[in-house]
């Protein structure tokens, strides 16, 4: 392990500026996928840990509120220096406890970086309004405020860059936070706390607490002290989440789960649809909320799409993360293994055909084959369940409307994909897709500048964009009257 990564690998919690211990003592073991070793523990904390850190946060909101915006800018852009500066070390850590490959990592750590940098800026930009008054002698203001204490709840698939979006509006916007990484993946997001630490941020404006997820979870979406709520995670969890907040009508950012299609039509570009579908498969080995779930090719190029998808994806080097030249690391866990296995053998008993991969990978662990099933049929279980893993289901269809029709068939809404080079077709289909990230001939497309975020159960609200700092500002309407005018 370098010197650099131990720097930011912590295994205490951060409360009220002090690195500490759960009450109990008790502690959680943290693997790398990659071997199935325990690389170390982070405390197993609870309800009364929970508690004093939302108190913390709460105390510190008095004065960070009142903050400049560009106070909290300069904080913002030398976090972002520090990530970058530090980008091989964070980008170990990450690997070492999720499994991804280095270069994924480190592009996760440098996208963190440029979320800062995106709401540094945007901090210094929440303009209110002063409206045209229907009133003579009385003046209209509305200004905007930070909301309060946040709470953030993330997952391990991105374990350092979701929090990014997280903490760096609120950051902006000068709430104070109370951060629950996932249990898998803790010290990417403890490493939240060192940077922030180092960039001057007070003591108490950042908490961070891992363990038991449903007590701190619980006392989160409790505690009234808590204004909101922002969660990336599955629907199910997100779902508990937002009848848990009701109580105290918290306000609440979800980023839930996806089953995005993948429409390659006849005038498609094949090689760059290929390239598109690698990526937005294979990346993670198809663990993001945005992987496609369901390929759909039009009739007249459906052989060749899977022939040539088939070819590349034989081609993917899987291994171990760490190893150069790896660009498939591990599943995060045997589960995720179990999961797939019992998605393929379903889709194989319905008629599917495997034509790359299919099997767990000989380097054992979490490690699974890179898997294409040519013959998909709608009946598949893969066409309603999230697959979460590197299998590409490829199913085929004649018509346009068809396409569009089956890819809205699901009740989740969070990113699609199409490659068309018939622009009436681009437009007709874009228009008819009801999914909150259209990518049209591109297999990729998360950028701070843009916003990102589900329709349907996929998710409420976005990150990132002109409008991600919004979810942490209330607006509040002044009435100024009696000036005699
Ligand atoms: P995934 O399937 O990607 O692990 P989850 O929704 O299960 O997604 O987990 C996302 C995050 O939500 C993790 O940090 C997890 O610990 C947390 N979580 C799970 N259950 C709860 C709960 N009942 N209350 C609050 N957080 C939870």
């Amino acid at each position: 392990m370098l010197q650099k990564t131990s720097h930011f690998m912590r295994q205490a919690n951060l409360i009220g500026g002090e690195w500490v211990a759960a009450d109990s003592g008790a502690t959680l073991d943290v693997n790398n996928p990659a071997t199935g070793l325990s690389i170390g523990n982070v405390p197993k904390s609870g309800k009364a840990e929970t508690r004093r850190a939302i108190e913390a946060a709460d105390a510190a909101f008095e004065s960070f509120s009142k903050t400049t915006a560009n106070e909290r800018a300069k904080i913002l852009r030398t976090m972002h220096d520090i990530m970058l500066d530090n980008q091989d070390a964070l980008a170990e850590l990450l690997t070492l406890e999720q499994g991804k490959p280095l270069a994924e990592s480190k592009g996760e750590i440098a996208i963190g970086a440029a979320y800062l940098m995106w709401f540094a800026e945007e901090g210094r930009r929440v303009y209110g309004d002063l409206v045209p008054s229907p009133w003579a002698d009385r003046r209209i203001m509305v200004r905007k405020e930070p909301v309060g204490v946040v709470a953030a709840i993330t997952p391990w698939n991105f374990p350092s860059s979701m929090l990014a979006r997280k903490i760096g509006p609120a950051i902006a916007a000068g709430c104070t936070s109370v951060i629950k990484p996932a249990s898998q993946t803790p010290y990417s997001g403890l490493a939240w706390g060192v940077i922030a630490q180092e960039a001057g941020l007070p003591a108490g404006a950042m908490n961070i607490v891992t363990g038991s997820a449903s007590e701190i979870g619980g006392e989160l979406t409790r505690h009234p002290a808590v204004k909101k709520i922002t969660f990336t995670g599955s629907t199910e969890i997100g779902k508990i989440l937002l009848k848990q907040s009701a109580n105290t009508v918290k306000k609440v950012s979800m980023e839930l789960g996806g089953n995005a299609p993948f429409i390659v039509f006849n005038s498609a570009d094949i090689d760059r649809a290929v390239e598109g579908a690698i990526a937005a498969k294979y990346r993670n080995s198809g663990q993001t909320c945005v992987c496609t779930n369901r390929f759909y090719v039009q009739s007249r190029v459906y052989n060749k799409f899977v022939e040539k998808l088939a070819e590349k994806v034989e081609g993917l080097k899987v291994g171990p993360g760490l190893e150069a030249g790896t660009v498939q690391g591990p599943l995060i866990d045997n589960n995720a293994v179990e999961k797939v296995e019992e998605l393929i053998a379903d889709a194989v008993g319905k008629g599917g055909r495997i034509v790359a991969g299919g099997k767990r990978h000989e380097l054992g662990h979490s490690f699974f084959q890179p898997t294409v099933i040519a013959d998909a049929k709608h009946r598949m279980r893969v066409t309603k369940e999230e697959i979460f893993g590197p299998v590409a289901p490829v199913y085929k269809f004649t018509k346009e409307e068809d396409a569009v029709r089956l890819a809205n068939d699901t009740q989740y809404g969070l990113a699609c994909y199409f490659y068309s080079n018939d622009l009436g077709q681009v437009f007709r289909v874009m228009e008819g897709l009801k999914y909150g990230l259209v990518g049209v001939n591109e297999g990729i497309i998360t950028t701070p500048e843009a916003p990102f975020g589900g329709m349907k159960e996929s998710g409420l609200g976005s990150e990132g964009g002109r409008h991600g700092i919004d979810e942490y500002l209330d607006t509040k309407y002044v009435c100024i009257g009696g000036l005699g005018l």
